[in-house]
């Protein structure tokens, strides 16, 4: 499958919003299926079997996080959550419930664009018989399969914490992860609320990955809901 010729279910009952992305995504070669509900989507979910599915938080019918929660029971392919101001904690809970990641409206087509270019490359990353051991993101390297980091050709010696918690960022790199997944993948689920450990081994990746810490380019801070390493 190529990104350009991915089916995206998109889950949405405002007309205007529906319009506006079927524009963008038509225009860059995708394909598109429509819902205007959340049972309605997630009947199409089976029916069309779809490579990433763009769902809005605000249905008239099943909210938002249900229909996740539904579609993760199967479904391994992308979701990007679409939500309005004032819905923060649905849109996390969606996050910790198995959602790739979101958009807040309003956004922009190259916004939305580069969210799903970036998903998708992460599935068919995925989806590969042997992943590759080692990642790179702009000049960060990972060496999986023998635990080395690299800056800029540099090693860089991270404790084993420091590793785990970069290793989960590079795997999923592009994508928003919420505390909570990050912190149940470091410290294990009895931690998954304490968000202070995370500030302080966020602070120690930035010093040692970063040109400017002050300024990460890599290791962003998702307000309200986690972090990203961005691509
Ligand atoms: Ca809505």
């Amino acid at each position: 499958m190529t990104e350009l010729h991915a089916k995206v279910l998109v889950i949405e009952d405002e007309p205007q919003m529906q319009k506006f992305l079927r524009a963008c995504l038509s225009a860059e070669g995708y394909r598109v299926v429509e819902a205007l509900t959340g049972k309605e989507g997630l009947d199409l979910a089976r029916t069309h079997n779809p490579d990433l599915v763009l769902l809005d938080l605000g249905l008239p019918d099943i909210d938002g996080t249900e229909v996740t929660k539904s579609l993760r029971e199967w479904m391994t392919k992308p979701i990007i959550v679409i939500s309005a101001r004032g819905q923060e904690d649905d849109k996390i809970r969606t996050l910790d419930l198995g959602a790739d990641d979101y958009l807040t409206k309003p956004f922009n087509a190259g916004e939305l664009m580069a969210r799903i270019r970036a998903a998708l490359r992460r599935t068919s990353r995925a989806g590969q018989d042997q992943p590759d051991p080692i990642l790179m993101v702009g000049d960060l390297l990972i060496d999986l399969e023998n635990r080395r980091v690299m800056r800029d050709g540099e090693e860089v010696h991270l404790t084993p914490n420091e590793y785990k918690l970069f290793a989960y960022l590079m795997k999923n790199a592009g994508k928003a992860l919420t505390h909570r997944q990050l912190l149940k993948e470091v410290w294990g689920p009895a931690h998954a609320t304490q968000t202070q450990y995370l500030r302080v081994y966020m602070v120690q990746l930035r010093h040692k990955l970063e040109r400017d810490a002050t300024r990460p380019r890599y290791l962003v801070t998702e307000p309200g809901v986690g972090y990203r390493l961005k691509g």
